[in-house]
């Protein structure tokens, strides 16, 4: 199998986290897709290539490689439900967003311990010692998870969602004060709709590693991909959009590392 992930270190303290554009499948895996889950409908789709001004401000980034279906990298590993009441899907999804099955045959136990063990275990690891080597090197770290969503989902949400849906879990991943911060800085740019703590509140990654106490502050972001693809599939930016979206994106990150650095920094 290929890594489960891309990790490229930066100079600031800020990492940000992309578990869910992966298309790679393991091997056999791809002839057992639905004809409904077989063109991976539920990837967030490019985000990466969206988020081309991180490399210029020195973040560090994480990529996975391997699809939500493999494994659910923003789940946890007991696969305890993230909005218990809600529907949503888990560590090995079953269906897709729109309710399709996802397999022909549904991965064994046997599978299902692999993929957690071989794409799952490694990605949070190495999440975990780049937040702890960032840390270490600047006091605190800074993690924003990023994702991207379709904009009308009946099955997970009613109506039409925000362009912006960023998450807190409630104000316990990053100090209110920071993540409203974040909130002011999208609205300069009021072409796009917003919320904080929403639907969306952040996934696993955002609720396990946002720790005000110990100096590490979690955001999420699951933007709609309204924002940023061309409409249809196979999916692709669209550049004006993008144009658009980007210098908003760029100063909501920007706003997250300078309030939170004023937290944080002795002045
Ligand atoms: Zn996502």
């Amino acid at each position: 199998m290929t890594t489960p992930f891309t990790l490229t270190q930066g100079r600031i303290p800020l990492l940000v986290s992309f578990p869910h554009v992966g298309t790679d499948l393991l091997p056999g895996l791809a002839q057992r897709l639905t004809p409904a889950a077989k063109d991976l409908p539920d990837t967030d789709w490019l985000l990466p290539d969206l988020y081309d001004f991180l490399t210029d401000l020195g973040a560090s980034t994480l990529v996975a490689h391997y699809s939500r279906y493999v494994v659910d990298l923003n789940r946890p590993a007991t696969d305890e439900s993230l909005y218990p009441g809600q529907t949503t899907t888990g560590l090995f999804p079953a269906k897709t967003f729109t309710g399709e099955p996802v397999w022909q045959t549904p991965l064994t136990q046997g599978e299902r311990d692999q993929h957690r063990d071989t794409v799952w275990a490694p990605y949070h690891t190495q999440l975990s010692a780049e937040l702890e080597r960032l840390k270490a090197r600047h006091g605190y770290a800074l993690l924003w998870d990023a994702h991207s969503i379709a904009p009308e989902l009946p099955r997970l949400f009613e109506g039409r969602l925000p362009d912006l849906n960023l998450g807190s879990n409630g104000g316990q991943s990053c100090p209110p004060a920071v993540a409203q911060a974040v909130l002011q800085a999208a609205e300069a740019f009021p072409a796009f709709t917003r919320v904080l703590d929403g639907r969306f509140k952040g996934g696993h990654i955002t609720r396990h590693y946002g720790r005000p106490d110990q100096r590490v502050f979690a955001l999420q972001l699951e933007l709609s991909q309204a924002t940023h693809l061309a409409d249809g599939l196979p999916a692709a930016l669209d550049p004006a959009r993008c144009a658009t979206l980007r210098p908003c994106l760029r100063a909501m990150v920007h706003a997250f590392t300078t309030e939170s650095a004023r937290f944080l920094e002795p002045a």
